[in-house]
């Protein structure tokens, strides 16, 4: 059986179970599975989702199963099996890496029930990503209102529309999102999501190819000048790359003259990347920035509960409550945790108490009680001076280096986030996150950084 066939045959599949399973069982937990063969006796497919087989054989197992059925007309074993790869492949990428048919209620009812479809496969999106299960919060509430206002009118105000923040916050989510509202109400716009990364890509293979050079560059720029719809995720990984910025320049301009939208999400401003070039610093400055802070407690919950509730899962509020105390600032670990207890709970059936939950998540008393206060005490002692000087605005080289040192660690050994960090320091969030990146980076190469480190560390947890 070749690939192509099961991937028919999974399609026909899907069109049968989409009318027969609940919207979202049928987007969070059928649309990611990857079909991988089937044969005499089983119908096998891959999931990134680890309590996805669990959850589809307990609750979906004979809609699958007769699904399977009417397309094939034989009766065989669904096999759902956890693949650590597309796991990992998943959770870099963020990719749908099948995309398929959006629900036939969410078609605009005078077009036909698939012609989305081949929308969304050259747009890149993942139908995770939705403005139904973004949970708004004033952490995020600015950026989901000019989401909103993109997706109804692209085009037409905020342009670009420009959201940062610290990783893990929903930057990518809500730029998919605005993609799918496009999609749905808007079909006869072209939408297009793309990474950063895939686009530095893209001008590398564009440009590597001798001889078809022109041919591959003007259709390069053909793709990215077409779109409707211009998503770029993580736009802070163009800056120094020359060739790239160059061509970000030429496709926002031409977008942007032709009232075309464009969305780009960041770490940080335009102004905090550094070595962006000053005219595409202006130019993603044009529009409206939005930025996404760390959720309070309660939008914390509200996304476990969401989760909960959309994987049919009893989960009682103490161990919500728990895990939202626990993961604090970041959404993804906040999900994986969710995604790793509720998974190993029912998969070897132990009540969900908080002491399993701490088991299960390897959540030690100890790491908790470290404090910045601590750490900047141990920092300044090593270097000999006071934490004063640590938490003041001194230059000095030594005092500068005891300073990131003690951002370096406190974000490392706290796991705190970098708002709360920089509220610590009195800093701005991005000042914190490049001092954080700069030590972690130098710590491969410099040797007596590295031991300096490590001998304060060795103080700190002794
Ligand atoms: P970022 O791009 O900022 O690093 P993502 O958009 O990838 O973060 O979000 C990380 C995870 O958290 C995703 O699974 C996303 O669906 C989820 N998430 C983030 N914000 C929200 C929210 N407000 N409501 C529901 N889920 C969210
Ligand atoms: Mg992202």
């Amino acid at each position: 059986m070749s690939q192509e066939n099961i991937i028919e045959v999974w399609n026909d599949v899907l069109k049968i179970l989409e009318k027969n399973v609940a919207e979202s069982t049928f987007t969070t937990w059928i649309l990611p599975l990857e079909p991988q063969y089937f044969d005499e006796t089983s119908f096998v497919l891959h999931t990134g989702q680890a309590i996805a087989g669990h959850l589809l054989r307990q609750n979906h197992y004979s809609a699958m199963a007769d699904a399977v059925k009417q397309v094939l007309n034989k009766n065989l074993d669904v096999k759902i099996i956890f693949d650590e790869e597309l796991a990992k492949k998943i959770s870099k990428k963020s990719k749908a890496k099948a995309a398929q048919p959006e629900s036939a209620e969410s078609q605009t009812p005078q077009r036909p029930k698939y012609d989305s479809l081949t929308q969304m496969q050259s747009s890149n999106l993942n139908l995770k990503y939705k403005f139904e299960n973004f949970v708004v919060g004033s952490n995020n509430k600015l950026a989901y209102v000019a989401a909103q206002t993109v997706a109804q009118k692209p085009g037409e105000k905020y342009n670009p529309l420009y959201i940062y923040g610290g990783p893990g916050l929903g930057k990518t989510h809500i730029m998919q999102a605005i993609g799918h509202y496009v999609i749905k109400n808007r079909p006869d716009l072209k939408v297009l999501f793309i990474t950063a990364e895939d686009f530095v890509n893209d001008v590398v293979n564009a440009l590597a190819r001798g001889d078809e050079k022109t041919k591959n560059m003007n259709k390069f720029r053909k793709k990215y000048r077409e779109v409707d719809v211009l998503l770029i995720d993580d736009i802070q990984l163009i800056a120094g790359k020359t060739r790239t910025e160059e061509e970000v320049f030429n496709t926002f301009n031409t977008l942007h003259g032709a009232g075309k939208q464009i969305v780009l999400t960041s770490d940080r401003t335009p102004k905090e990347i550094p070595s962006l070039s000053d005219r595409l610093i202006s130019r993603f400055e044009w529009g409206l920035m939005a930025d996404i802070q760390i959720p309070d407690i309660e939008t914390r919950m509200a996304i476990l509960s969401n989760l909960a509730k959309d994987s049919n899962i009893e989960v009682p509020s103490n161990i919500i409550e728990f895990l939202a105390t626990v993961y604090s600032s970041n959404i993804r670990e906040l999900e994986g945790a969710f995604n790793r207890v509720t998974a190993y709970a029912s998969i070897n059936e132990v009540p969900l108490t908080i002491e399993n939950v701490k088991n299960i998540i390897g959540y030690s008393e100890k790491e908790k009680s470290y404090t910045f206060d601590g750490i900047v005490d141990s920092v300044a002692s090593y270097y000999n001076i006071s934490p004063k000087d640590i938490k003041g605005s001194s230059r000095s080289a030594k005092i500068a280096e005891a300073r990131q040192v003690s951002i370096y660690l406190c974000r490392d050994l706290t796991k705190q986030s970098f708002p709360a960090i920089g509220d610590f320091f009195d800093k701005k969030h991005t000042t914190i996150l490049y001092s954080y990146d700069k030590i972690k980076a130098e710590l491969q190469t410099n040797n007596a950084l590295a031991h300096t480190v490590t001998a304060i560390t060795n103080q700190i947890c002794k």
